[in-house]
């Protein structure tokens, strides 16, 4: 769910607080954590991944995004640019990205909210205040804040001071990093963390060069240091790994069984959850927005057999079978409404219905003492 409350202006003086910088909070997320969460994803990666479901995240600095839909084409947006970024063509509104600062005045002038900024500066206060909102669902259901990304360790001093905040008002905390981080802010952040949501993306650090756009020694030496720092008590921090399956990448046996020896070998008994994340789609639009092609745009969800073969895989690979779980969207081949199922998707076929399935929990998985309705798996018909 976005959050749709008023957001505090994005300026401030030179004397104020620090402040972060927030894409998004989202509320009532099941997939990042558990229990019910608030998940605060901060702007800004270092990583370029191919397959990224979030790139309005990428770049640490404020964006600007165009709704085609409810453009009105005033022109008005045109004239308040103090930067001349902004052209109207024949095929709608062109935005000079190198041009636009992101001071966000056209979003602010547009009669009908057809530009949107993306990003807001917040101060940690009151940021961990505005999380705290949801506070009766993180008590009833065993959740809490999560920090994720982009990849918040690249503002690491101050989501450290988030956390500390949430921590003081008495929240549960998370943090969901990619491990491509400075150890140092790894280990800031580790510090304030109940839980640490550590990405395992591919082993082989050629394939994660040409994935991701980084090689992957700074994350495996990262795992060992988190693996290390438990032993020492140096974070009380849960661990749990996810790993995105994603077609033609990481869905294959040999990465989900590499990824599990080094789990098995480097991670011993503190990793408590490995969560296989099945590939989703449903983020082509914000890559329209951003004017970005995405490589992925066509491809399809990963059947459930697959999804769950790859979890086989996850459990003969040394691990303690019973950490392993799965999530994200799978294909429901025997609702698809062409009548006929299994791979070979043509874009000219009814696409069956999609199935997004809670991140490696069940509803049973929550805690019981309440009487409160549990959340449902989300189901969404494309
Ligand atoms: S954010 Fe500022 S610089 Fe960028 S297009 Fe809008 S008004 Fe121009
Ligand atoms: S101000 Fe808004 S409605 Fe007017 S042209 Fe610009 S984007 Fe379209």
């Amino acid at each position: 769910m976005t959050d749709s409350r008023p957001k505090p202006k994005a300026t401030a003086p030179a004397n104020a607080p620090r402040t972060g910088l927030v894409l998004e909070i989202q509320r009532m997320s099941t997939e990042d954590g558990p229990g019910i969460r608030t998940t605060v994803f901060f702007k800004g990666c270092p990583l370029k991944c191919r397959w990224c479901h979030n790139p309005e995240s990428i770049s640490p600095r404020p964006e600007i995004v165009w709704h085609q839909a409810r453009c009105l084409g005033c022109r008005t947006c045109l004239e308040v640019c103090p930067e001349k970024a902004l052209s109207l063509t024949a095929d709608g509104l062109v935005i000079d990205r190198k041009r636009c600062r992101g001071c966000g005045t056209c979003a602010e002038e547009c009669p009908s909210t057809a530009l949107e900024k993306l990003g807001t500066y917040w101060t940690a206060a009151n940021l961990a205040r505005e999380a705290a909102k949801d506070r009766a669902y993180f008590n009833r259901s065993g959740g809490g804040i999560t920090a994720s990304g982009g990849e918040a360790g690249l503002q690491a001093e101050f989501v450290a001071d988030f956390l500390a905040h949430c921590q003081s008002l008495g929240l549960r905390t998370a943090l969901d990093t990619s491990g491509h981080v400075h150890p140092e802010a790894l280990e800031t952040l580790a510090g304030k963390a109940d839980l640490i949501l550590f990405d395992l993306k591919e082993i082989d650090p050629s394939r994660h060069k040409a994935w991701t756009g980084q090689g992957n020694q700074l994350i495996l030496d990262n795992f060992r240091r988190l693996a290390g720092w438990i032993d020492e008590g140096r974070t009380g921090a849960g661990l749990w790994v996810r790993t995105p399956l994603i077609p033609g990448a990481t869905d294959r046996a040999e990465t989900v069984r590499a990824i599990g020896r080094f789990i098995a070998e480097q991670g011993g008994g503190r990793v408590e959850r490995w969560e296989l994340c099945a590939f989703n789609n449903l983020c082509r639009e914000k890559y329209n927005r951003l004017g970005l092609t995405w490589d992925f745009a066509q491809a399809p969800l990963m059947p459930r057999a697959d999804l769950e073969a790859l979890a086989e895989t996850a459990r003969a690979s040394g691990v303690n079978p019973g950490i392993v779980q799965t999530g994200g969207a799978t294909r429901l081949e025997a609702l698809d409404r062409s009548g006929s199922s299994g791979p070979g998707d043509s874009p000219d076929r009814p696409r069956p219905d999609l199935r997004l399935i809670q991140g490696g929990r069940s509803t049973s998985q929550l805690d019981d003492s309440t009487a409160e309705p549990k959340p449902q798996p989300r189901e969404v018909t494309p």
